[in-house]
């Protein structure tokens, strides 16, 4: 640890979620410092047009970053460009972050690694990004309003972003490559009793095609092998999400997915000085919105947990949560 920097804290990623706790550590004169393995802005760099983030009414996803990346920076958080390879918990509560440039101790470390929409991986896939195909209903779904659009999934995400966009759509078929739902039985019912939604079981997307804009899928029976084409003036692909977890050296509580647990009133995960935020949190939905909000709340508790850790009066999330709830009265 002899050359290693010191900060109070280390902030892993720079999406929405880690531009945002820049912002709160900066601004509140935190020793903290923001980690980033690539261009900073996270998903928002894939993502054409925002429309649905408060108070911008319509904002290009690489516009938004670079606001928010100015305005984070702008208050003397470091950004060092560097790969997180691992984060060592220590008895003493000290987290070690070893990354691409270098080791760096702190007692808190915020993670706000995200994620990224599984692919399906075929052609059509990459170049029609943003020009028809999604990988987020709640984002995009108000662009394709009476358009028909396909789904592709059979988990609950797939059924029910499906529904959501019969809001939008004149149609949606949801294309599903088994007989059965892995989805609840519920959602499908529910999905089978909405006029507009038709599906299209065991079959797989060989591709999406189009020239511009995505025009069709090309599709395939695999039972019978036999091909087809379905016209779409869009495709909504949820064949799972992974987040960027298991970077920490020791277990960190976790939903079934995968998606850290943390406290609702701090953000701190099960490791004491280990806070989350954004897409690797365990929640209802994944927005650019709910990213900013998670960050905002760990950042503060992250700073309150660093003072009491100084002054060794802190063990666990009931320490900290007794403390936030001390400063309210
Ligand atoms: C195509 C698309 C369109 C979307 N449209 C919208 C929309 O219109 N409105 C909306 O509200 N939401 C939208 N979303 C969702 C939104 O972008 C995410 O919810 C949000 O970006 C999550 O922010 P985050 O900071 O948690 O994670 P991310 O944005 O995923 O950022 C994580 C960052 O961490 C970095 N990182 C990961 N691992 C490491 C490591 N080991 N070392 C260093 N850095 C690392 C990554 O490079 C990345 O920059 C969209 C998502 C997609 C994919």
């Amino acid at each position: 640890m002899a050359d290693a920097r010191r900060f109070d804290i280390v902030i892993v990623g720079a999406g929405p979620a880690g531009l945002t706790a820049a912002l709160y550590a900066g601004r509140n004169m935190e020793h903290a410092v923001l980690l980033e393995s690539k261009a900073p802005g996270g998903q928002l760099l894939n993502t054409e047009l925002i429309e649905d983030y408060p108070g911008v009414k319509s904002i290009l996803g690489v516009d938004l970053a670079q606001v928010m990346m100015d305005q984070a920076t702008g208050f003397g958080t470091e950004l060092v460009s560097a790969e997180v390879e691992q984060i060592l918990v220590h008895d003493d509560g000290l987290k070690t972050v070893r990354t691409s440039v270098g080791d760096i101790v702190a007692p808190a470390v915020i993670l706000t690694a995200g994620g990224n929409p599984r692919k399906l991986e075929v052609p059509g896939e990459v170049e029609l990004a943003g020009r028809g195909v999604s990988y987020c209903a709640v984002c995009d779904g108000a662009f394709f309003r009476d358009a028909e659009l396909a789904v592709v999934g059979g988990g609950d995400a797939a059924v029910e972003e499906g529904i959501f966009l019969t809001r939008y759509a004149s149609k949606v078929t949801i294309i599903h490559r088994r007989e059965h739902f892995r989805a609840q039985g519920l959602l499908v019912d529910e999905a089978r009793h909405n006029p507009k939604i038709e599906f299209l079981l065991d079959n797989v997307v060989d591709s999406i095609d189009g020239d511009d804009l995505v025009k069709s899928v090309s599709v395939r029976n695999v039972q019978t092998g036999e091909k087809g084409t379905v016209d779409v003036g869009g495709v909504f692909i949820f064949v799972g999400f992974l987040p960027n977890t298991g970077l920490v050296d020791v277990h960190i509580d976790h939903d079934e997915a995968g998606y850290y647990l943390t406290h609702p009133m701090t953000m701190m995960t099960s490791v004491p000085g280990i806070f989350a935020a954004g897409d690797v949190r365990s929640q209802l939905t994944r927005q650019i919105s709910t990213a900013v909000g998670d960050a905002t709340t760990a950042t503060i508790a992250a700073a309150k947990w660093v003072e009491e850790w100084k002054r060794g009066r802190i063990e666990g999330d009931a320490d900290l949560v007794e403390d936030v709830v001390e400063d309210r009265e």
